[in-house]
């Protein structure tokens, strides 16, 4: 039986939220209007997903949600990697705690005054917690990230996945639904192997959009004479984007300082903005960029205030 429950969020006739399906109880339909509403709020979500962990997935996806706050956009980042969340040490957050407010809603992290930042490690008591919990306990924790986190309105959400093609990673992009796409990042060595096409088998079986693939970690730019040595087998990334059909977004060099900021939680391409590997980094995302800027809605009529003579 269908009923007709208004969506309190979004205007679109259209949303599934509003309607109950025939085999959903009504305490799953509340639930998946719950998380439907909170998700109707942000027009642009992406993912970025990994075959294996230690890549750089945490890294692009929090420099991506940097970048997009750079560029003037809201950004809210999601950290899912229930295995190893690393987005709070990277950005300098590991004190931090999510507040809930009176209405059970979790509050994001604001990292800027462009981003906001939610991780599984905000909610853990220790470092360790999240290896002991069983698949239900994952599930829930999940669906309350994506229902419960109160971002206010974004342009853009992007959600740092667990590594691989398992549960996790199904459960969060079927929970999500209508994402813009997927970013894969891989390593010169990963390039070849089975996950990283597995990754985007995955995308295709799941209709999500594989907007690119990042070749992350690929040579080394010697920061005395600027010359870069392929350290690993390089190449390969193009290659194999364009033998799976999806587009090849770029490579990003190692570099040191890269280490070093995320050991120390710097927010890397706004303050080394100027180094290869930022560059690089910021070439990879412009189709990503383009897609918000399209959408940006340009102000109705003009600017209020008094013109002098
Ligand atoms: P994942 O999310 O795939 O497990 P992380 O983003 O946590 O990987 O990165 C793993 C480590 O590699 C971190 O210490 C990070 O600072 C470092 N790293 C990532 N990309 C680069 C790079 N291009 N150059 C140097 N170090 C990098």
């Amino acid at each position: 039986m269908a009923s007709n429950t208004t969506c309190n969020t979004c205007s679109d006739p259209t949303c599934s939220a509003k309607t109950r399906q025939h085999d959903e109880s009504v305490e799953d339909f509340a639930r998946r209007q719950r998380l439907q509403g909170n998700l109707c709020r942000i027009k642009h979500k992406f993912f970025v997903l990994s075959g294996k962990g230690g890549v750089g997935k945490s890294t692009v996806a929090a420099n991506l949600a940097l970048t997009l706050g750079m560029n003037g956009f809201r950004a809210g980042l999601l950290d899912i990697d229930l295995h190893g969340p690393s987005v709070p040490t990277l950005l300098g957050l590991t004190r931090a705690q999510a507040r809930t407010t009176r209405e059970g809603l979790i509050q994001p992290v604001a990292l800027t005054s462009q981003v906001s930042v939610m991780s599984i490690a905000f909610l853990l008591q220790g470092e360790d917690e999240a290896v002991i919990w069983r698949g239900p306990m994952k599930a829930g924790v999940i669906e309350q990230l994506l229902a419960d986190v109160d971002w206010g309105p974004l342009d853009a959400l992007i959600v740092d996945c667990p590594p691989g093609t398992g549960d996790e990673p199904l459960s969060i992009v079927q929970k999500v639904g209508d994402a813009d796409g997927a970013v894969i990042v891989t390593t010169p060595q990963q390039v070849a192997t089975a996950d990283v096409r597995r990754s985007i088998s995955f995308c295709h079986k799941l209709d999500l959009p594989v907007l690119g693939v990042i070749e992350n970690m690929a040579g080394f730019v010697c920061p005395h004479c600027q010359k870069t040595t392929d350290i690993f087998r390089t190449g390969g990334g193009e290659a194999m984007a364009a033998d799976m059909g999806v587009p090849y977004l770029g490579r990003i060099p190692i570099d040191p300082e890269l280490v070093n900021a995320g050991d120390q939680g710097v927010p890397y391409v706004q303050k080394f903005a100027e180094r290869p590997a930022a560059k690089a980094f910021v070439h990879a995302v412009e189709p990503l960029i383009g897609m918000l800027e399209r959408d940006r809605v340009p102000a109705a009529g003009p600017a209020s205030g008094t013109v002098q003579e």
